[in-house]
């Protein structure tokens, strides 16, 4: 499998990623902010909406992080049952294969306020220690790029899925305009390394990420592999000309 520009074994990626990830953990919100001008949050936040939480669901965000998505899945479940008086709560797992990341989250979510609602599991993502149909709805968001097996991912995120379940997978894509990916590529290549060499100090994790995204298929490729997996009725949102797209499907 490849690793930036190295061909490597499989565990020597899963092993790689981590330490990308330890590497950058303490400024990893502050860098995606820097990145994507903030516009990262815009995206997250049209993905949840999309995914429609409610209230008494079980939640899994996967290659989670920080947990964003599960605070806004908490959240939206929360909204959604006050507007029709419903009293369920809604329950939401962040899982992560870096513990630096997990705990740089958990810092930062005010845990307090969920009363247990809110779990940080330290797993990696192709192989869930969850039993079968576990969840109502997974996310992924900028994680599936660096699964050493992105195929494996997919069927053990319908593996744990309901029937009818949902997936939302959030990545970095392509350009649906191909004058704008030459300035895209121009930017990332050169801005972004730069960037991480300045505020993090780690020049080398943001170049990986760069390549990472560019070898990332585009979002017919990925729409096949989902419903290959399993998905049906996988619908692509493309966001900000195509930087990012949102997959999702349903678990059948
Ligand atoms: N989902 C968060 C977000 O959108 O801000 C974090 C995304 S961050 C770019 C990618 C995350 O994927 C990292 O926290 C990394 O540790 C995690 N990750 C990478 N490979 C993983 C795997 N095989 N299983 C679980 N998490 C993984």
């Amino acid at each position: 499998v490849s690793f930036g520009f190295e061909e490597v074994t499989e565990s020597e990626k899963v092993a790689r990623v981590k330490g990308v990830f330890r590497s950058v953990a303490s400024r990893y919100d502050l860098m995606n902010d820097l990145m994507s001008a903030g516009v990262h949050r815009l995206w997250k936040h049209d993905a949840m909406n999309k995914l429609n939480p409610q209230p008494g669901e079980r939640h899994l965000d996967v290659a989670g992080g920080t947990g964003e998505l599960a605070r806004a899945f908490l959240d939206l479940a929360d909204k959604a049952g006050k507007r029709r008086g419903i009293d369920a709560k809604a329950t939401a797992i962040v899982c992560d294969i870096n513990d630096a990341m997990l705990e740089a989250g958990k810092a930062r979510a005010d845990n307090a306020k969920w009363n247990g609602r809110l779990d940080w599991v330290c797993a990696d993502g192709q192989n869930l220690p969850y039993p079968d149909r576990s969840f109502d709805a997974v996310t992924v968001s900028f994680g599936i790029r660096n699964f050493a097996d992105r195929v494996e991912g997919l069927k053990e995120f319908r593996r744990v899925l309901k029937p009818g379940g949902r997936l939302g997978v959030l990545e970095f894509s392509h350009m649906t305009a191909p004058a704008l990916q030459a300035a895209y590529d121009t930017y990332s290549y050169n801005v972004i390394p730069r960037l991480g060499s300045l505020v993090a100090g780690d020049r080398e994790s943001y170049q990986y990420l760069v390549e990472s995204i560019r070898q990332f298929p585009d979002q017919e490729t990925f729409r096949a592999e989902m419903e290959n997996a399993g998905f049906s009725r996988v619908s692509v949102t493309n966001f900000s000309g195509g930087i990012a797209a949102l997959h999702f499907g349903w678990a059948v």
